[in-house]
């Protein structure tokens, strides 16, 4: 049994009972295997070790106001996962044996699924990797995939609130036709210089710039990036940013609320005409941003107070609401776990 905090979780590693694992030898994919250990047998030469062969999703299950567990947009996260394995050449996971791996490892760990009200949730994180030997740079021909789950705490421990950027041309996340696109590890391994320097200036991340011509707004760290300006949600276009489920969402309900919405290129100078802008992912839903720092530029660019815009908290309100069963899911992004 698990003697678990929940007003005091945090985003990070809890051991819970089980997690599980399908591998792929000799062109197929096997059957799910259920594990009690949180450490992995990989050969010393798997391409997932030596040439950054891996990718991994994020997403979360919900314990509702009825009791009832819901997983939210499982399937685009597992098609984001079959895209990410075309994108650097890895066996694609069926969306079945995803599914059939999440909704184990939820049950499995069903006393490790925070009550409904804490804000807290079960993180679901699956993984895919060359577990395969290959010293020559090529695809491995073994992959492992494994889902772990943990229990997290809400993101904003002091409740939702703003946080602040720093735009800086010192780094990049992603190549301009690199692997941006995709959920891969290495794209984080290239962000942690960045985050760094952005922490030790008290900020809470980056928003990083295109790549080429440094004009443009990317995306903010592991989050996209949406601003508010006239009644129109706002977001970028870029070959270089992962296609963010919550962002989508977001669009969907702007739209259900009467905005506009525009995906396009947003020259960092426009930031000076936005109304609200925040950061949107798994993670935090919505992390509303009330000053980006320009450092290169020497400008300083705030929006609202100290607390969220209009706009951005009744978006909050209705996708968190969707995700624990307050509000409607009249778009069918909820699928109930059987716990
Ligand atoms: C996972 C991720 C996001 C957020 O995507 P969601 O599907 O909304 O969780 C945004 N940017 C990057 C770089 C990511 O890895």
């Amino acid at each position: 049994m698990s003697i678990i905090d929940w007003e005091n979780l945090s985003f990070g590693y809890v051991k819970t009972n089980y997690n599980v694992r399908c591998y792929y030898r000799n062109g197929k994919w096997g059957e799910l295997e259920i594990s009690s250990s949180d450490t992995l047998n990989v050969h010393i030469a798997a391409t997932g070790l030596h040439y950054g062969q891996e990718a991994f999703e994020g997403l979360k299950a919900f314990r509702g106001v009825d009791g009832k567990v819901r997983l939210f947009r499982w399937e685009d996260n597992a098609q984001r996962m079959i895209d990410s394995a075309n994108g650097i050449l890895m066996a694609e996971l069926p969306k079945e044996i995803f599914y059939g791996a999440v909704e184990k490892a939820i049950k499995l760990n069903a006393e490790f699924i925070p009550p409904y009200g804490k804000g807290a949730s079960l993180y679901v994180r699956p993984l895919l990797f060359g577990s395969g030997p290959q010293v020559g740079v090529k695809p491995a021909e073994e992959y492992m995939f494994v889902v772990f789950v943990t229990p997290v705490g809400p993101y904003f421990k002091e409740g939702f609130k703003p946080v602040s950027m720093l735009v800086t041309r010192e780094f990049d996340r992603a190549a301009p036709l690199g692997t941006g696109r995709y959920k891969v590890g290495g794209n984080y391994a290239a962000s942690l210089n960045s985050i760094k320097k952005a922490h030790a200036g008290g900020f809470a991340n980056v928003l990083y710039l295109d790549a080429r011509e440094k004009k443009y707004i990317d995306e903010c760290g592991p989050a996209n990036f949406f601003a508010i300006k006239d009644n129109t949600y706002i977001t970028p276009k870029s070959d270089s940013i992962l296609p963010s489920i919550t962002n989508k969402s977001l669009m969907q309900l702007a739209k259900d609320a009467g905005l506009d919405v525009e995906v396009r290129k947003v020259a960092v100078e426009e930031l000076a005409t936005f109304e609200e802008v925040g950061a949107c992912g798994t993670a935090a839903v919505i992390s509303p941003i009330n000053k980006i720092v320009d450092e290169d530029e020497d400008k300083v660019y705030t929006f609202g107070s100290d607390k969220p815009g209009k706009i951005s908290t009744q978006l909050y309100n209705k996708l968190t609401g969707i995700q624990t069963g307050t509000e409607k899911d009249t778009h069918n992004w909820i699928s109930v776990v059987d716990v």
